[in-house]
């Protein structure tokens, strides 16, 4: 099954959980390198089965997918960043065989430039949009509800916030908001911990920093 063929939308709760254990985020800005294996040449993949046969997709294409909410169909996902395990989606772009070939003989030469943004197929947002979600989720607004309002997902909208995604979008400095524990934000938190969720991905679920999410679960510890 060649790359841009594998429906991505065809995984199943328990793939995209494996692709989550697997994926790791970090500072906006930075790598993620997939945690999982990797192909000869240094993609990162995940190996699911479809018609009783194993099936490496890359996990790129997953990231992409599970950030945009959108499946990139026939078109290829490609790294910004030019490296091949990254699964950050703010690195990640859309584009056809010919942009791949491009894209691979401009590294080196060129800002790596695709298509991004509301230029990107499937993209349900246009930038002015885009920057407005981002205002107002700095502002503090209920993510699931700005969520709703744009048909967009929940995770899409925090990544938006940060910065992960339209980050050539103008609007207001992205900086991750820094939220107070809320009792409801430690219970939370202890639950996502007690789950087995790394701090790093317990931190980006509940928008709080890793090192606060460290200080709760530390203290729930302390409590048993
Ligand atoms: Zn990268």
């Amino acid at each position: 099954m060649s790359e841009a063929k594998f429906d991505v939308a065809s995984l199943s709760e328990k793939e995209l959980r494996a692709f989550r254990m697997r994926a790791p985020s970090g500072a906006p800005d930075a790598c993620w390198p997939w945690s999982g294996h990797r192909n000869d040449r240094g993609y990162g993949m995940l190996r699911v089965k479809r018609a009783g046969r194993w099936v490496d997709v890359r996990a790129s294409r997953i990231a992409w997918f599970v950030d945009a909410g959108a499946a990139p169909g026939p078109l290829f996902v490609l790294h910004r960043c030019d490296n091949p395990p990254c699964v950050n989606p703010a690195h990640l772009f859309l584009g056809t065989v010919q942009d791949n070939t491009a894209d691979m003989m401009q590294k080196g030469r060129h800002r790596p430039n695709g298509l991004r943004g509301e230029d990107a197929p499937g993209a349900r947002l246009t930038e002015q949009q885009a920057a407005e979600i981002r205002r107002r989720a700095i502002a503090g607004e209920d993510p699931a509800k700005l969520a709703g309002e744009h048909g967009v997902s929940v995770g899409h909208v925090k990544n938006l916030a940060r910065g992960g995604v339209w980050q050539h979008v103008d609007g207001p400095p992205y900086q991750r908001k820094r939220r107070a524990v809320t009792p409801e934000i430690a219970e939370q938190i202890g639950r996502l911990v007690a789950d087995g969720t790394s701090f790093a991905e317990a931190s980006r679920q509940v928008g709080v920093s890793e090192r606060s999410v460290s200080r709760v679960a530390r203290r729930a510890e302390d409590r048993r």
